[in-house]
């Protein structure tokens, strides 16, 4: 049966190593699978269904490399006000995170997924926390995920904050998940063993999370080095610095994501460098929180594949480039810092890392690669050139609307209208649940 779908009529941006701008251009795939991209007109014959770009850029599905999906629960929540990144903590998340139950879980995730696909992306690696809902906490979350269609790489953030229980619980937590996710074949689904950061989890229960992350040969997704107080304890209790202490334990390395990485020595940087650990940079929750800046350029001057993320402020991809460029800028005094480097770390980095975890080229529109695509409302009307494609992306596309999205071959959204997820009817589900949660935590 002919079930190929061609996407055409539009300027494509391959990006990947072809870097190809096709004008009249499009994407041909079957299944979840890319079979060709190239002109409209030759394409057109081979497909059983055609979406019209109408002359719109047709690019691929954006990748966020570090989220909260329960920080949905948080927009317009009132909370005692934080003097340091610790109370932020404290005051708010750690409060928030206690306050859900399952079903928040699985509703607080809808709406950010539902605004990745609207804004274009179509893969998340997400950070989950919930101690008073542990245990299938992630199949909901999956649940979610699957309602909606993207791809998402799971974990459960395990802490010594909620006692050796709350511990063993989020342990057990990301083996069950990592186990059901073994078998898992249509790479739509990945796990990750979760860690909060390393000023909240001891030797033993750091230990334990390595073990398991070698046990399904994964890696940690771990926050490191957010504030200073990650360091001060650190030193404090160990006697060395955060990379220091997670490199003798073993947990760094190709399949780790070390989150943050604002506070770091030289030495760190060779550790993290050395061991092809990859870090994930998230501006703007940086700037909100005023924990610092990340060193970007420099790390990834050092070889250091250094991704981009949003840390649960938004799902938007391009929103979150923008504000990685602009504060680089801002922060250099230099209106030409930065910009081969956010785009560097949304396009390619963030691609390399998802490819490698979900096991199918993402990032890149070619034969053979995952259908995750999009088309985006920009008309092109400058010209548009291998050599000036993140120029029209950053300063084009970045601010127009996202039409149409694919993932896995299969259309999220068409010209605007979602078509996965019943926006009104998740929302009004939401707006019911969330008084209860706030009230919970208020007494917490
Ligand atoms: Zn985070």
């Amino acid at each position: 049966m002919n079930d190929t779908i061609l996407v055409g009529n539009g300027t494509v941006f391959t990006l990947g190593r072809d870097n190809r701008v096709i004008e009249n251009g499009g994407v041909l795939w079957s299944g979840g699978t890319i079979q060709e991209v190239g002109p409209t007109e030759a394409l057109r014959p081979k497909a059983k269904e055609f979406l019209d770009a109408r002359g719109r850029l047709i690019m691929p599905g954006l990748i966020c490399a570090h989220h909260h999906f329960y920080s949905t629960y948080a927009c317009g929540l009132g909370f005692a006000t934080p003097t340091n990144f610790v109370e932020v903590l404290e005051k708010l998340w750690w409060k928030l995170d206690r306050a859900l139950d399952l079903d928040d879980v699985y509703y607080s995730a809808l709406i950010p997924i539902a605004r990745a696909i609207t804004s274009g992306t179509t893969t998340i690696l997400d950070h989950h926390a919930s101690p008073n809902a542990i245990r299938g906490s992630l199949p909901r979350i999956a649940d979610a995920v699957g309602d909606a269609g993207i791809r998402a790489s799971l974990c459960y953030e395990v802490t010594d904050r909620n006692g050796p229980e709350g511990a063993k619980a989020g342990l057990d937590e990301n083996a069950a998940w990592l186990e059901a996710t073994r078998s898992h074949t249509h790479g739509l689904l990945h796990g990750l063993v979760g860690v909060h950061a390393p000023m909240t989890v001891g030797p033993e229960t750091l230990k334990a999370c390595v073990a398991l992350m070698r046990k399904y040969d994964t890696g940690l997704h771990i926050h490191v080095a957010e504030s200073h107080f990650d360091q001060d304890d650190s030193l404090a209790k160990y006697q060395k610095r955060c990379i220091e202490r997670l490199h003798e334990a073993g947990a760094l390395g190709s399949k780790t994501l070390a989150v943050h990485c604002i506070h770091m020595e030289d030495r760190e940087l060779d550790l993290l460098a050395q061991t092809h650990t990859t870090v994930v940079h998230n501006p703007q929750s940086n700037m909100n929180n005023a924990v610092g800046a990340a060193k970007v350029g420099t790390m990834l001057g050092r070889g250091i594949r250094v991704c981009l993320g949003t840390d649960g402020m938004t799902s938007n991809m391009f929103e979150e480039a923008r504000a990685a460029l602009f504060s680089r800028h801002h922060m250099s005094n230099d209106p030409a810092a930065g910009f081969m480097d956010t785009a560097k770390m949304l396009f390619e980095n963030n691609a390399t890392t998802a490819s490698a975890y979900f096991g199918k080229t993402l990032g890149v529109l070619e034969k053979g690669a995952a259908a995750d695509l999009i088309v985006v409302d920009h008309l092109p009307f400058t010209p548009a050139t291998p050599d000036n494609v993140y120029g029209h992306l950053l300063f084009g596309a970045a601010a127009e609307r996202v039409l149409t999205t694919v993932c896995d071959g299969k259309v999220l959204m068409r010209d605007g209208k979602l078509l996965s997820l019943d926006m009104e009817q998740i929302t009004q589900k939401i707006a019911a649940r969330t008084p209860a949660a706030w009230k919970r935590f208020q007494t917490l």
